[in-house]
């Protein structure tokens, strides 16, 4: 008999007109992230996602995991479908459940019935069906108040499902619901986590790394490549620009004092990431800017940064502390490539002495040196579009 998934919804349950267009979106993601795994039927009814394996081959472990990661799903169980019939729904618990039963010191049975034609009512049925498994189990006494173990029968249109406890989901909105966002990546600790945040919000992501070989290796660029790959399995395939950034880093190293150095650095990466953003559809910038924590994050520092842009600039990190990030970071896995040690296009030419509160006056006269769209137009042609997925077949 076969195990299918139930996948709940979040937050999207509550949205009102939206509901439909949000159930579809998430319906589809599903469906993609699942043809890594096999043939699965997805469909969605009583704001529930279903994946059912239609073969043998499926692979229903690895698509189990990559369900966990998929936004807009509160909780998953995976569960057994059967008649809904008292019997068969006391004899699929029994081969399903049995020995979660056997090795547990309690339990209870929650009974949900939305089918409402099935004859008992919920407490009925988890009465009928508990009283069965408490003869059936002697070890495992009945604890309604604190069990140890949850059985759950759900009655629902097509058949009954029985499973265990539900686990966590991967939260959020669905992934497209939200609009599309540039993330600027780097190969630090924060902006993967800052990517991965906005996407929990129904954002589709795009990346662009700015890129200083010969000063910062093909093992920096590498990697920041493998930490969009990560961030893929999140938010779905995505495309990383990266961006040739020597030019300009030698530009203003010639040209402009040296306490300004990080900050002319960033502001030009701010107005390339809002080129390719408004080319691409993009709505907002997003960086991995935490205050406080470096020279260039500082209120001051954030507002001559920001002032070369006029898209909303998310930061999703801005008031965590470094803990929480990394919390973060090693729960969706990131965190094992970030602290890899290749060097950042941002420790290159670091100033000794950087300003910590500069005013928009000055960026704009320590500049006046540097032809700043000829610099720019010449990085936007040296950009490179890569396509990022976290499976390699093609068509994921
Ligand atoms: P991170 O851990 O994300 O590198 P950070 O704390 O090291 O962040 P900075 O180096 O000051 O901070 O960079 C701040 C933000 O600027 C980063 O979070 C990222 O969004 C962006 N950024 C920095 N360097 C690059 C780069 N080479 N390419 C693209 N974006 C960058
Ligand atoms: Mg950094």
């Amino acid at each position: 008999m076969k195990e299918i998934f139930l996948l709940k919804l979040g937050e999207i349950v509550l949205k009102g007109a939206n509901k439909r267009q949000f159930e579809s979106r998430l319906r589809q993601n599903v469906r993609r992230r699942m043809k890594a795994y096999g043939n699965f039927d997805v469909y969605i009814m009583q704001s529930t996602v279903y994946v059912e394996p239609m073969d043998e081959m499926a692979d229903v472990d690895g698509a189990w995991e990559a369900c966990g990661s998929i936004f807009g799903v509160v909780s998953l169980c995976r569960c057994r479908p059967c008649e809904k019939d008292l019997d068969a729904i006391y004899n699929a618990v029994e081969a399903y459940l049995g020995e979660d039963l056997d090795c547990a010191e309690s339990f209870k049975v929650e009974s949900k019935r939305s089918d409402k034609r099935f004859p008992l009512n919920s407490i009925a049925i988890s009465q009928e069906i508990g009283g069965r498994l408490a003869e059936a189990h002697p070890n495992c006494r009945v604890d309604v108040h604190h069990p140890a173990y949850t059985v759950y029968v759900e009655i629902r249109d097509l058949a009954a499902y029985v499973h265990g406890p539900a686990v966590p989901g991967a939260g959020g909105l669905p992934t497209g619901v939200g609009g599309r966002a540039m993330c600027l990546l780097s190969g630090g600790i924060d902006s993967p986590v800052a990517a991965y945040m906005i996407a929990k919000r129904g954002v589709e992501i795009e990346c662009i790394h700015f890129f200083s070989y010969p000063y910062t290796s093909q093992l920096a660029k590498d990697k920041v490549i493998e930490l969009a790959r990560l961030v893929t399995k999140y938010c779905g395939k995505m495309t990383l620009n990266v961006v040739s950034f020597t030019q300009i880093q030698e530009a203003i190293r010639d040209n402009c004092p040296e306490e300004f150095f990080t900050l002319i650095m960033r502001r030009f990466m701010m107005e390339i990431s809002q080129k390719l953003a408004k080319r691409d559809g993009c709505g907002a910038l997003i960086t991995g800017e935490n205050l406080g924590q470096v020279a260039s994050q500082t209120m001051e520092a954030m507002a001559v940064t920001g002032a070369v842009v006029d898209m909303p600039i998310f930061m999703p990190l801005v008031g965590m502390d470094k803990e929480e990030i990394v919390t973060i970071a090693r729960k969706i896995g990131t965190l094992d490539t970030s602290i890899l040690p290749y060097e950042d296009c941002c420790t290159v030419f670091t100033p000794r002495h950087p300003k910590t509160k500069p005013s928009l006056g000055q960026l704009i006269h320590a500049e006046r040196n540097l032809d700043r769209e000829a610099l720019i137009q010449q990085a936007l042609e040296s950009v490179e579009r890569i396509s990022v997925r976290y499976h390699d077949e093609p068509g994921i």
